[in-house]
């Protein structure tokens, strides 16, 4: 075998060669003629000329072997169900959601927005999508009606896949509602809105728009949609995610490059095994569902298990009992979750018979040592942290255990990814800084296959925000900080910019701010992000009101600081809500305007706030140590 060392070196200094072989992991029908098309720096265009399609790939070409295997397991604690689709099932009701999309107007190149709870349909909306070279969009479901109205208007969908409702810990989470606000806000309407009824929340269907999903399903029969062959460049999807503006950019992903980057990663970094089951507990919402509950494992021939439902519910063992009745051989799951279950007894885990299982995975947000050593020794598996964005769409740093098992390093998620040549900039110069010293993590062009293409509709801005951190140097910017060791694992030790991470969710603090601005009491706002010890971090605002007489009592203040945190939800949705609202008069400033966010921050945390010389008024964070301190 290989050192993984060398496999390494090869992928990044052979890299058409490197990935002309792993593009055999996938059914071409047509070839490529050039594996990395390069005469458009920064963008990187991988396997030009190559015909090939998603769907095919995840569902099609398993046919002649695998038609009875499960692909599509669902399991739902919140409405007590489950459903199992094999490949030839699942291959049936892809083609009834192409047929009935195609029957309402969806061509190639067209966007599909899906905002859905965790059911099979929406599993089936995205297959079908790809199958017809349209381009799904899918919306967390956790997202409210204004972030969901902004990415309306910028992917413009033709049709909204959606349904009556989620349910969250066993409550009702209306959808439709949410829906029809977000597109009464929207410049851009959708022609139609494809409505999956769960039976959970009555709606009323609006009249000419609203299509029920059942009525369509049984009118279109069985039908037979043949894949439409795409470039390896068409746009699979777009996935929108947050930054430093209030608005966020859309994600655009290829179909070649990105199925190919799939099936190397299920080989050799998640070890998966064609016909096992591979189980992530992610949401279809988030990248990570994207890659592990829904193409790679479908790639690579294995079963996968979507759950809607918590880690505790109806108790903190049934992520095991999921693992241990569908014997998946892969678990995928986030630090937060772990440092959740942490809190209940180890038995629940214990108990089970886990011995299925190869490795848990997680990723998403920092895995600290004290949860990675808790759930290792609990689980008695290897546990691997595997580092990565949206915009890679699969992992940057972990542990290619399929090509040689490397000693994990506790608190770095691991080494480079075959692909990825990872560099630590001087934040300054853009010179790489020795081992052991803390710089902006990079990544010298090209990206792998699989990565971003492009910002949606707006290349400009791919440019500007991701490749031109360090004028002197070609290189994509993670926006992270980092330190490597003399052996090449690298440690994150937190965003450079205004982004902060809750319980693994992406957020921007400058969409908060803009959102609790829009309540007119507000005059001005800071959002920072605090650590916490059980979500990583939380959100916490300070905020000055226009009328100091609304907060002079503590009636006064907890009623506005519950309308601002309503504002939040009902603009952005419960994730982005604030953990805590704090009122002063004046924020800290450096004297050219600038707000002191990492000061602010520091205080949160109980930090030194480093060097304050360029600060206006000291008196400003005074009141922000003050207000901590009355809260605390
Ligand atoms: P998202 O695009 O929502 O997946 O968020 C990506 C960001 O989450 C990264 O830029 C990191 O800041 C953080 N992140 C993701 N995975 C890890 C990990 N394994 N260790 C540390 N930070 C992580």
């Amino acid at each position: 075998m290989a050192s993984y060392r060398e496999y390494h070196r090869r992928s990044v200094e052979q890299a058409e060669e490197f990935w002309a072989e792993k593009a055999r992991l996938i059914d071409w029908q047509r070839p490529f003629d050039q594996v990395l098309d390069a005469s458009r720096k920064p963008f990187a265009a991988w396997f030009r000329g190559g015909l090939t399609n998603l769907c095919h790939n995840a569902v099609d070409r398993h046919l002649a072997q695998r038609a009875q295997q499960p692909a599509l397991v669902w399991e739902s604690t919140e409405v007590e169900a489950e459903r199992s689709y094999s490949y030839a099932e699942l291959h049936s009701e892809v083609q009834r959601m192409a047929a009935i999309l195609q029957r309402h107007g969806v061509r190639q190149g067209d966007r599909v927005l899906i905002y859905m709870p965790m059911i099979p349909e929406a599993v089936f909306g995205m297959l079908a999508c790809v199958r017809i070279g349209a381009i799904h969009s899918v919306v967390f479901g956790g997202f409210a009606a204004l972030s969901l109205a902004t990415r309306i208007d910028d992917a413009a969908p033709r049709l909204i896949l959606s349904s009556d409702a989620g349910s969250r810990a066993g409550r009702v989470v209306p959808y439709k509602p949410l829906l029809d606000e977000a597109i009464e806000r929207c410049a851009h309407k959708p022609e139609k809105v494809l409505m999956v009824d769960r039976g959970l929340h009555g709606f009323q269907p609006v009249p000419g728009r609203d299509l029920d999903y059942a009525a369509e399903r049984a009118a279109v029969g069985d039908a037979q949609v043949p894949c439409t062959w795409v470039d390896s460049t068409h746009p699979s999807y777009i996935l929108y995610t947050s930054g430093t503006t209030g608005r966020p950019k859309g994600v655009q992903r290829d179909t070649g490059g990105y199925a190919v980057a799939l099936a190397m990663s299920m080989q050799d970094i998640y070890c998966g095994r064609p016909g096992g089951t591979y189980f992530c507990s992610s949401d279809i919402g988030w990248v990570v569902g994207h890659s592990y509950i829904v193409y790679g494992p479908l790639i690579h021939g294995m079963t996968t298990v979507l759950y809607e439902g918590t880690p505790v519910r109806p108790d903190a063992g049934i992520l095991w009992r999921l693992v241990e009745k569908h014997r998946a051989q892969v678990m995928f799951s986030s630090p937060t979750a772990v440092r959740v279950l942490k809190k209940f007894d180890a038995a629940f885990m214990r108990d089970r018979d886990l011995s299925s299982l190869d490795r848990l995975f997680l990723a998403g947000e920092p895995l600290d040592e004290p949860t990675a050593a808790w759930i290792s020794d609990t689980l008695r598996k290897p546990v691997v942290d595997n580092y990565w964005q949206t915009e890679t769409g699969w992992p940057i740093l972990s542990i290619a255990a399929g090509v040689e098992a490397l000693p994990p390093k506790p608190g770095s998620p691991g080494v480079a990814m075959p692909g990825y040549k990872v560099a630590v900039l001087d934040e300054n110069t853009g010179q790489p800084v020795a081992p052991g010293t803390k710089g902006v993590l990079a990544i010298e062009w090209p990206l792998p296959p699989g990565c971003m293409q492009t910002v949606w509709g707006d290349d400009q801005r791919f440019v500007d925000t991701y490749w031109s951190n360090f004028p002197a140097r070609q290189v994509y910017s993670t926006f992270d900080w980092g330190v490597a060791d003399e052996q090449g694992y690298v440690t994150i030790l937190g965003r450079t910019d205004d982004v902060i991470n809750v319980a693994g969710h992406r957020l921007g603090t400058r969409e908060i701010e803009e959102s609790i601005s829009s309540h007119a009491a507000v005059a001005e706002v800071a959002v920072v992000g605090a650590a916490d010890s059980l979500k990583g971090q939380q959100a916490i605002a300070f905020v000055v009101p226009r009328d100091a007489s609304r907060i002079a009592d503590a009636a006064g203040r907890a009623g506005l600081q519950a309308e601002i945190m309503q504002t939040v939800q009902t603009q952005l949705g419960a994730v982005a809500r604030p953990a805590r609202v704090l009122f002063v008069s004046m924020l800290p400033k450096t004297r050219s305007g600038k707000l002191l966010r990492r000061s602010i921050q520091a205080l949160c945390e109980q930090r030194p706030t480093g060097d304050l010389t360029t600060l206006e008024d000291p008196a400003a964070l005074e009141q922000i140590r003050s207000a901590l301190a009355e809260q605390a």
